[in-house]
């Protein structure tokens, strides 16, 4: 987990999911051999796991909806409704305010359609599994390498040899940590995210960042500029309270959610210039590793990391597209 999103109380939200979906495989039957209470039961607690990610699209979407319709809306339109402290001085003014209000609506506009998208795709894509070929399987004795392959691996277990999972009882890839609540292994595993319900892993990090980065891009711009609507609205004699209480409280709560989404980006940005995943810059903050800040794994160069991350084209960097081969995420320079 990152810092920031930690603060944003999700150790609470992990631990409630864990414990819904330690319910889900262990203590209920599959949906077809299910009774109808038993149904009732899965569909509460699939609608518990969805949860988080409800609340972010609502806040994110209905932030735009407020945005759009109580603050650049008044300032594109001439409309006879607008209240009267948006009646600019000049001509000029007014001018300012619409050309103001139209780039505020492409960065807004662009940002949202992109922050849904990638978060579509880091919520339907696989993070990446160990496959099944015998590789990967544990040898009989537990210990020894099963192949020559693994012998490249460079995380080890504390007498030496090549790590296996005890859960999924395979060997397991450099960087690859088992989820509690995915309950399986998942390859480059940065850590579960209940905002979209699903791992963050090798084959959906880029779909994760390109989310954080449009998130904060359309949450930071709220921040810098919806304040003025607050002091319009606040400062109108015909505003009702309702509407007053109503806009102060949407700021407030979408500023502290921008606040952590953009503390949160700037930390991942930290990571992929470092080449660490959040767990294994927990780990080793937590063994107060010294020099923590210099991965094992790290190619060199902020610019060979950030390939490592997001791809070989810096042009695509900030687009939720796919660029890992299939046969990727198990062996790192
Ligand atoms: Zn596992
Ligand atoms: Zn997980």
């Amino acid at each position: 987990m990152g810092e920031a999103e930690q603060s944003f109380s999700s150790i609470t939200i992990s631990k409630a999911c864990a414990n819904i979906e330690a319910d889900l495989s262990n203590h209920l039957p599959p949906w077809k051999e299910s009774s109808l209470s038993q149904k009732v039961h899965i569909s509460i607690l699939y609608f518990l796991i969805c949860l988080p990610v409800i609340v972010l699209l609502s806040v994110v979407i209905g932030g735009y909806i407020i945005y759009v319709t109580l603050y650049i809306y008044y300032l594109i339109a001439d409309g006879d409704d607008t209240p009267e402290i948006y009646y600019w001085h000049s001509d000029t003014e007014k001018e300012n305010a619409r050309i103001r209000g139209i780039i505020f609506l492409v960065i807004q506009t662009w940002s949202l359609f992109w922050f849904l998208i990638s978060h579509g795709r880091a919520m339907f894509t696989d993070p990446g599994q160990i496959p099944d070929s015998r590789q990967w399987e544990v040898p009989s004795d537990g210990n020894s390498e099963s192949s020559e392959d693994q012998k490249r691996l460079a995380e080890r277990s504390k007498k030496g040899y090549s790590r296996s999972c005890n859960h999924c009882k395979k060997k397991k890839p450099d960087r690859t940590h088992h989820c509690r609540q995915c309950n399986r292994c998942n390859l480059k595993m940065d850590h579960h995210c209940n905002w979209i319900a699903n791992c963050v892993g090798f084959f959906n990090y880029k779909y994760f960042f390109v989310m954080v980065f449009y998130g904060s891009v359309l949450l930071g711009l709220f921040i810098a500029t919806f304040w003025e609507c607050v002091v319009v609205i606040l400062h109108d004699s015909d505003s009702s309270t309702e509407l007053c209480l109503f806009v102060v409280l949407s700021y407030s709560l979408i500023s502290l959610l921008g606040i952590a989404v953009i503390g949160f980006c700037f930390f991942h940005i930290w990571q992929m210039r470092n080449n660490y995943t959040t767990i294994e810059f927990c780990e080793k903050k937590r063994k107060d590793v010294p020099g923590y800040n210099k991965s094992p794994f790290d190619r060199g160069g902020w610019y060979e990391n950030f390939k490592e991350a997001l791809g070989d084209k810096p042009w695509m960097w900030l687009f939720p597209t796919n660029y890992r081969t299939p046969d990727g995420g198990l062996y790192f320079k």
